[in-house]
């Protein structure tokens, strides 16, 4: 019979991906601890229209990534593209942003059904930050300042660089689309066909547009720069000097303008040129009236969200992954002989109780002298044990080192944690 395989563009990560994983996992995690930041859980299924009204009907995740289905009960569900939608929701559901501010942030699974690529899978994992009822521009500033001490964190300061840009009030930018809408329809025939479409749908997305022919009419755009209302504009100015006060550099990008409807004012970019074409590898901006649009009170916000797969595919290119980040065990303890079983299974529990950060992998399944020692290597351990029938008689063992040429040395079985915590 043929074999099931996995979903396209839904990888697994196997137990020699997952150190990694854990690693930039845990990164994050102590890096938003410092700042006072708290998970949240959200399930992975939400209704499709949570998606529809939050992300915006003509946008490419609505208008054709979601994987959406019928529940039994014939509600529309759709698995999440993205988090911001479902922390909203929850948030408002549990009153967490009734008359106060929060900084929120979660991390698992999203789905998208996109072209499977390097760094863009149809299962891909973010970690997202989600920060209520902070109107100014300081906790924007707070959110890059954060991000560019993980970077240094994980190594990456000098392979990712910030691009933000303001998009204005949705006053002003409704002002501006107007203006954009009259200028690119005297092209209209020369525009490429998304962005066509977009002229009517969501022309502000045409400045996103790759199109050799549409980037050459867009030189000669309005700029959305020049529509901004005084409130964006101080906002934005203000963040920048926060940026500069800080020491995190970053570009203006004029035509930065993200894909999903309800962001306004700030929006901005983490690219790395080390990746091709999907070098972002985290995005997000404000978004102050999401909240109330899903029927919450008003409330404003500004967040973010970081790809893992491009994340850790960035480290592992650049070779940025510590050497310590692995699988290895420390110390393999073998069992030379049916009555050595039990004893060695002793003996490696009293190590784990000693050095309880160390990794003890105990031999299980018996076998040869020779065979115990190849798993012994392979397992990583810098150390094996060898108990048999001549060290539990003299009550030691034998400590055999593994990564150099030291010779073995025999250490009585009380001392033996002490000895192995001088080593390790
Ligand atoms: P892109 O322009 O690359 O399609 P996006 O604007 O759709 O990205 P967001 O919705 O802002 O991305 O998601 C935030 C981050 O999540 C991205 O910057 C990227 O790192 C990651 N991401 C988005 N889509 C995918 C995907 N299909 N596979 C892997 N990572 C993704
Ligand atoms: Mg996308």
């Amino acid at each position: 019979m043929a074999k099931i395989q996995a979903i396209r563009g839904m990888n697994d990560i196997l137990p020699e991906q997952t150190p990694v994983w854990q690693y930039v996992e845990s990164t994050v995690r102590q890096v938003l601890g410092q700042y006072g930041y708290q998970e949240i859980r959200m399930p992975v299924v939400e209704h499709t229209e949570l998606f529809k009204r939050s992300i915006g009907e003509v946008t490419d995740i609505v208008e054709k990534e979601m994987y959406t289905f019928d529940d039994r009960n014939g509600d529309s569900l759709t698995l999440r593209p993205e988090g911001t939608a479902g922390c909203v929701r929850a948030s408002e559901e549990h009153g967490l942003l009734f008359n106060q501010t929060r900084r929120l942030w979660y991390t698992g699974a999203m789905f998208r059904h996109e072209r499977p690529q390097k760094g863009r899978y149809r299962q891909f994992h973010q970690i997202g930050v989600e920060c209520f009822g902070m109107a100014g521009p300081d906790i924007d500033a707070e959110l890059l300042i954060l991000t560019a001490r993980l970077w240094k964190a994980l190594g990456l300061a000098d392979h990712a660089r910030l691009e933000i840009n303001s998009i204005g009030t949705s006053a002003s930018r409704k002002v501006y689309r107007e203006a954009l809408v009259q200028y690119l329809e005297q092209f209209r025939e020369q525009l490429d066909e998304d962005s066509k479409r977009r002229l009517s749908t969501n022309p502000l997305r045409i400045l996103d547009s790759k199109d050799p022919a549409t980037r050459d009419i867009l030189q000669g755009a309005p700029s959305l720069d020049d529509y901004l209302d005084d409130e964006s504009r101080q906002h934005y100015d203000q963040l920048k000097a926060m940026l500069d006060a800080a020491g995190v550099p970053y570009t203006e990008n004029p035509a930065l303008v993200r894909g999903l409807d309800y962001y306004g004012k700030t929006v901005f970019e983490w690219i790395t040129e080390s990746l091709g074409a999907q070098g972002t590898i985290c995005a997000g901006g404000r978004y102050d009236g999401l909240v109330e649009q899903l029927g919450g009170k008003s409330t404003v916000a500004v967040g973010f969200a970081m790809g893992l797969e491009r994340l850790i595919l960035l480290l592992e290119t650049l070779g940025l992954v510590p050497d310590h980040v692995n699988n290895q065990a420390d110390v393999y303890v073998t069992a030379m002989g049916e009555q050595a079983v039990v004893p060695a299974m002793a003996l490696a529990e009293t190590l784990r109780n000693e050095l309880p950060g160390a990794m003890v992998v105990s031999h299980c399944g018996g076998g040869s002298f020779k065979s115990q020692m190849k798993k012994a290597d392979r397992s990583g351990a810098r150390y094996a044990i060898i108990l048999g029938e001549n060290e539990i008689a003299q009550g030691t063992v034998g400590l055999k080192p593994l990564r150099d040429d030291e010779p073995q040395q025999d250490v009585a079985q009380a001392e033996l944690a002490g000895v192995l915590a001088g080593l390790l």
